[in-house]
């Protein structure tokens, strides 16, 4: 059986018994099985991995005892960010998920014209909480040790006006853009993609990316799903420039 791999947000050292999160230890303990002395592996998120074996295994406090740590890179060199118009419930989750399993670097949530969702403050929190799991459940299950960095949700005209003004390629996807993606020339400094809610950018939106220097990026000719689109052009970059 593949060792599990555990995501625990805190300071890992060597010789160490942590508490597995609840539910990760409800995991291990119920769904799993597993029994004291299994072995494990634990990360926090610093490009380390830490092998550890089951402890204890008490109803609500399961740990694990920490016995080595390496160095691992499965990160892609190619930095991307995927700027997403949000999209609705599951859908901006099966997004989050598969674009960290794709090895992005970066995801900012972005509010378009005509993004539906609505996020006030408390509930952006909550998203803010509930996207953060989703991306280290994607971490722990396909091998990163490394979280992708996760901005909270911003409107797109505020997160276009503070983009630092760093050598990325900034790509937007237009159905109609003037590139596709095997006329990207080197993206040695990355790039920043940004793709559209479910009813697409607006006149507006398209405008407001073009005056920051955006390029209309195609993926061919059939029109893409939100959460197909971004997908699809991660795929494609990291098979072209990155390590797919
Ligand atoms: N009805 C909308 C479709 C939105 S699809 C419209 O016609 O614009 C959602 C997002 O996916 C789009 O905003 C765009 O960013 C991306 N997308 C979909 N198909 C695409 C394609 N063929 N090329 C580039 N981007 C695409």
């Amino acid at each position: 059986m593949r060792i599990p791999r555990v995501f625990i947000p805190q300071d890992l050292r060597t010789g160490q018994t942590v508490l597995l999160p609840d539910q990760a230890g409800e995991h291990v303990a119920r769904v799993l099985r597993l029994e004291r002395d299994a072995a494990l592996m634990v990360f926090n998120g610093d490009g380390r991995e830490y092998d550890a074996t089951l402890a204890s295994l008490a109803k609500h406090a399961v740990t694990a005892e920490i016995h080595a740590v390496r160095e691992v890179d499965r990160e892609s060199p190619l930095q991307l960010t995927l700027a997403q118009g949000i999209a609705r419930g599951e859908k901006m989750d099966w997004i989050l998920q598969k674009a960290t399993e794709l090895g992005v670097a970066r995801i900012v949530p972005i509010v378009t014209e005509r993004t539906e969702v609505k996020l006030d403050e408390e509930r952006a929190e909550r998203r803010m909480a509930h996207w953060t799991s989703v991306i280290a459940g994607a971490c722990e299950q396909s091998g990163r040790a490394r979280l992708p960095a996760l901005e909270p949700p911003q409107r797109m005209d505020r997160w276009l006006a503070a983009l630092a003004d760093t050598a990325a390629s900034r790509l937007a996807l237009l159905p109609d853009g003037d590139i596709a993606v095997r006329q990207c020339t080197q993206l040695d400094n990355g790039a920043i993609l940004a793709v559209g809610p479910e009813g697409g950018f607006s006149d507006n939106d398209v405008a407001l990316l073009k005056q920051a220097n955006f390029h209309g990026l195609r993926l061919g000719p059939r029109i893409l799903r939100t959460e197909t689109a971004g997908l699809a052009a991660l795929a494609a970059l990291q098979a072209r420039f990155g390590d797919i």
